[in-house]
């Protein structure tokens, strides 16, 4: 087996160049060629001997971009990475006026089972590596490096958001370890404050994280007013009440000081209506949040819908009336299968998919 370099912080892979007998400055060469996307092949400031040494040991770019499709809509990219192993996940790279939000993958496909959810239909084949974690932003960076129309500043990725597929939680170590290599000042040196982690509601992990003292945005996948509901839509609800995961999320507000973000799916004639929303505004009172309502992706393989504009108004303006924050998240990429698995989905399934 080859060793991923990508996974190493810069102390460990000073120690791994150290056992190849190499010297240490090496090492830190080394993390910045690869933090910067470079193969072993482009590395030149490595004679060309030690070049190919390395790669018969080690991997640089355990990521690859396969395709990429761009909305028409609103340039949203939608990516689709292959990993050394022949999985695929898929990211998708949106450009605000603040700089390029990355959406990146944790696992291929979830075995969490939420029922509105394409990345789950499947199951989970495996965790991704912090490398592989690094490795889509490392893909992303590269394709904006070279789009000269943008300005300079603007060529990279300013901020990330775990959404894609997998839960973050279900892959603690990991996600965690990607989180410190994010903010390496060689690498991509992207703060913590850019960043967006998003869990079903691992209550555990939830508190552990808390305790990390890793300064990102959490937020956590609520979709219902209460357990009965919760229940319907997600099979996490089992195992986790919901007044577990708000005593979690409490817990996350007081440890960080940081208000924590509810995701909330309308589906239609399940969560949807003015009860539900007032429902919800009694659960979350107190609760320094916000809430983030997604007009649900149809996932037709589950017979679930969304739900119109004035419903999601009537949602909203519950919430708003009854001092919840709340705002309706912004869809990208609607035309490209921008809600995270649909696109892999698309091509597992083939074709007639
Ligand atoms: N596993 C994590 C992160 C992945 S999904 C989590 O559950 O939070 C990112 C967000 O998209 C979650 O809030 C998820 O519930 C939501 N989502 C999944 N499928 C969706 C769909 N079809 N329509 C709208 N939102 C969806």
């Amino acid at each position: 087996m080859k060793t991923v370099l990508a996974d190493l912080d810069p102390a460990a892979l000073s120690q791994w160049c150290k056992q190849e007998g190499l010297p240490a400055f090496r090492g830190r060469q080394i993390f910045r060629q690869i933090h910067h996307g470079a193969d072993f092949a482009d590395m030149t400031d490595l004679p060309l001997s030690l070049r190919g040494q390395l790669a018969e040991k080690a991997v640089a770019q355990p990521v690859r971009t396969l395709t990429t499709r761009i909305s028409r809509l609103d340039g949203t990219v939608k990516l689709l990475f292959g990993l050394e192993d022949g999985n695929c996940v898929e990211g998708v790279l949106m450009r605000y006026h603040h700089g390029h939000t990355l959406c990146i993958s944790t696992q291929v496909g979830c075995r969490m089972g939420c029922r509105f959810c394409a990345s789950t239909l499947g199951g989970c084949v495996r965790s991704l590596s912090a490398g592989e974690m690094l490795g889509q932003i490392f893909c992303a960076n590269r394709l904006l490096a070279e789009n000269t129309a943008l300005p300079e500043e603007d060529r990279r990725v300013h901020n990330v958001v775990l959404m894609g597929s997998g839960e973050p939680f279900d892959n603690y170590e990991a996600v965690t370890a990607f989180l410190r290599l994010l903010r390496e000042e060689r690498g991509v040196n992207i703060g913590l404050r850019n960043v967006s982690l998003s869990t079903c509601g691992l209550v555990p992990k939830m508190r552990a994280f808390a305790d990390e003292n890793l300064p990102v945005t959490l937020s956590v996948s609520l979709h219902a007013p209460n357990d009965a509901i919760r229940r319907q839509l997600m099979p996490v609800a089992q195992t986790y009440p919901m007044a577990d995961v708000l005593d979690a999320a409490r817990y996350y507000v007081e440890k960080t000081g940081r208000r924590v973000i509810f995701e909330y799916a309308l589906v239609q004639g399940v969560n949807a209506g003015e009860a539900q929303a007032r429902e919800l505004a009694g659960r979350l009172r107190g609760l320094q949040c916000h809430v983030n309502l997604i007009p649900l992706n149809d996932v037709p393989e589950r017979g679930l819908k969304g739900v119109d504009e004035a419903t999601v108004r009537r949602f909203l303006d519950t919430l708003t009336a009854l001092h919840i924050s709340a705002t309706r998240r912004r869809e990208m990429g609607d035309d490209i299968e921008g809600a995270c698995g649909q696109l892999r989905r698309k091509i597992l399934d083939g074709p007639a998919g």
